[in-house]
């Protein structure tokens, strides 16, 4: 199965991205994460991307794509995947479209955490604490939500058009029941869910 995690930043889609992971049995592919890495070992696109991060724009589309393509390529990314954290622009939905089209498959589902913003920022203040991410400032996340509405949104917009099945979870609640939400969700629309 290939599914997407979508939600604003602070939603949780990243924790919730790697327990679903689990349960489906396919790997979990975050975008964020690869970034930080690249940006941790100080490659040419960590180099690039860093500033773009820390200021909390969106790091260009080709770079992104390149780097997901070279993932999705690998033996265990073959027969299904949790993406997280793309596509978060139309043009990198696309992208990704006609990369899956080209091995006869599509995204199967699109997991959209719904979470109020003065929730978001509570969270990514309180996560500042305690992870030390360079983009969980106070002017980090005002801009990572404007470019959340701006660009990241309309992708929930193309799947929709797609026809793809998008399940709408709350993202408030205890971090369990919220991972039961959604594996409750993926398996009323037939997903193959192991247990926990
Ligand atoms: P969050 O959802 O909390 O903002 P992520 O770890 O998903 O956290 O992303 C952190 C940052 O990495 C983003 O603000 C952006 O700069 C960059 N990034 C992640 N994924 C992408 C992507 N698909 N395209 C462009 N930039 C990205």
């Amino acid at each position: 199965m290939i599914a997407l995690m979508f939600g604003p930043p602070g939603s949780g889609k990243g924790t919730q991205a790697s327990r679903v992971a689990v349960r489906l049995g396919v790997p979990h592919v975050a975008a964020g994460d690869m970034l930080r890495d690249e940006v941790a070992r100080d490659t040419a696109l960590g180099r690039e991307a860093k500033p773009i991060m820390d200021s909390g724009g969106l790091v260009p589309d080709d770079l992104v794509v390149r780097m997901i393509e070279g993932r999705l390529g690998q033996p265990d990314a073959t027969s299904g995947v949790l993406l997280d954290g793309f596509p978060r622009t139309v043009p990198q939905a696309v992208t990704l479209d006609a990369m899956l089209g080209r091995r006869d498959t599509n995204v199967d589902d699109v997991v959209s955490l719904e979470v109020p913003d003065d929730e978001l920022k509570a969270r990514i203040l309180k996560r500042a604490t305690t992870e030390g991410r360079s983009d969980d400032t106070a002017e980090g996340l005002a801009q990572r939500l404007v470019v959340y509405r701006q660009d990241t949104a309309p992708v929930l917009d193309h799947y929709r058009e797609a026809g793809t099945r998008i399940e709408a979870i709350n993202g408030v609640g205890d971090i369990d029941a919220i991972t039961e939400r959604i594996i409750e969700s993926l398996k009323h629309n037939g997903a193959a869910v192991g247990n926990s």
